[in-house]
């Protein structure tokens, strides 16, 4: 191998495996497996710098078995990034196996070709072994990424073995074969394609860790709802697309927490949020944007669809049985409801008046849905009368 590889894939290996260990510490479970792995490979490729030191089978067993435990390591973060079974001492069980090959081939049988086929045979089995079980589940670009980044490396160890059988004999040795520029190119495309393996892991890792973050920020961890953080960035994401706003707040909440408690009064509220989601239609998303009151907006929905969504809910919360917590009577809950206005800046502005009819809804009564632009007191209305009477 030309001197300044030699130095340079292991420094590499390393600077990857303390990498992924300190991505690790942020919580990816995939990370603490690619870590070892990448520490393994820069030990493996440090074995021949210390050649004054060891004996060539010596060394050619250690790198052998550093080689494949770091494949070991690499097939259970693929494995353990898209979620399926670790098959740990079935990989481990194939690598124990093929070692003793490689063992039996170097010190047994003095075959060097033999030792390093049946290597690369190892590492190209239980990297395809993971790739292959994970295809199904890719979601993302960095997943597709990935797994391409590895089928190219399987195909490059297939190749360079395929080479290494038919293109040799046509060189006077091994030592000739070494030292051609065909070895050469081999060698560097595979130190980029290693390098590309790396990089694609790790900024599949990072996006993880960063999106799992990001998530934890913008939800609520009581109900696992958008916070209003969250919901700003939907907002965002989704431009000015017009629909429905629904405003809704429990109704004399306080008066539930001083009678039961605290820890019921958060059961009631987890039971709301989960009655929410559970009813929101499709494009549609809701966000607990403080104690009892919550924020939903419905894309592509007519006001007249958004107060029917605000009963249907109204209705089921109010029919809850509350005997669990020791109560005869009905929580409810008041909504306003308010749809998108030409002249809006922003959904701020939509959201200040459905929060107006919410406030109408608590004035006219409680346990109402109030949709803007009816009279927050006139109760004959025929579209607050028709959504507010089914109680
Ligand atoms: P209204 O019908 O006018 O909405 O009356 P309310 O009593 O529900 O209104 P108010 O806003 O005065 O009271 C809300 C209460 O909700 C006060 C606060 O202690 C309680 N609260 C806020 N967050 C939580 C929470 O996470 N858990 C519990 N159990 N209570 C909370
Ligand atoms: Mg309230
Ligand atoms: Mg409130």
């Amino acid at each position: 191998m030309d001197s300044n590889f030699a130095f340079l894939l292991p420094v590499m290996m390393l600077i990857f495996g303390c990498t992924f260990l300190i991505v690790a510490r942020f919580g990816s479970r995939e990370a603490k497996l690619w870590g070892p792995g990448y520490l393994f490979a820069a030990a493996a490729f440090s074995v021949p710098l210390f050649d004054s030191l060891l004996e060539e089978r010596t060394a050619s067993a250690i790198a052998d078995a550093l080689f494949l435990l770091g494949f070991v390591f690499y097939s259970g973060a693929i494995l353990a990034r898209f979620k399926r079974p670790s098959y740990f001492r079935l990989r481990l069980a194939f690598a124990g196996v093929m070692y003793a090959g490689m063992l039996y081939a170097a010190l047994v049988a003095v075959s060097i070709p033999a030792e390093f086929l049946l290597n690369d045979l190892a590492c190209v089995a239980l990297l395809g072994f993971a790739v292959a079980v994970s295809v199904p589940h890719m979601r993302h670009a960095a997943d597709k990424l990935l797994l391409a980044v590895s089928g190219l490396v399987i195909a490059d160890i297939i190749i360079r073995n395929v080479v290494f059988v038919f293109i040799l004999p046509s060189y006077g040795g091994h030592e000739d074969f070494i030292s051609s520029q065909y070895a050469f190119t081999m060698q560097a495309a595979a130190s980029i394609l290693a390098l590309m393996f790396a990089l694609s892991a790790l900024a599949a890792t990072t996006l993880d860790t960063i999106a799992a973050h990001r998530d934890t920020a913008e939800r609520d961890p009581m109900t696992g709802m958008l916070n209003r953080r969250g919901f700003d960035r939907m907002v965002g994401e989704r431009g000015r697309a017009e629909g429905a706003v629904v405003i809704c707040d429990i109704d004399n909440f306080k008066w539930v927490n001083d009678t039961f408690g605290h820890g019921p009064g958060d059961e009631v509220i987890r039971a709301f949020a989960e009655m929410l989601q559970a009813r929101l239609p499709e494009g549609g998303f809701a966000a607990r944007f403080g104690g009892e009151e919550f924020v939903i907006f419905l894309p592509a929905t007519p006001l007249a669809s958004g107060a029917d969504f605000a009963n249907r809910v109204r209705l089921a919360f109010a029919a809850v049985d509350r005997k669990a917590i020791g109560f005869d009577g009905k929580i409810t809950a008041s909504f306003g409801v308010a749809g998108a206005n030409p002249a809006d800046h922003s959904l701020y502005e939509q959201i200040a008046r459905a929060d107006k009819a919410l406030y109408a809804a608590k004035e006219a009564g409680r346990n109402k849905v109030m949709v803007e632009g009816e009279p927050p007191r006139d109760m004959s209305s025929p579209r607050v009368v028709s959504v507010a009477r089914g109680c």
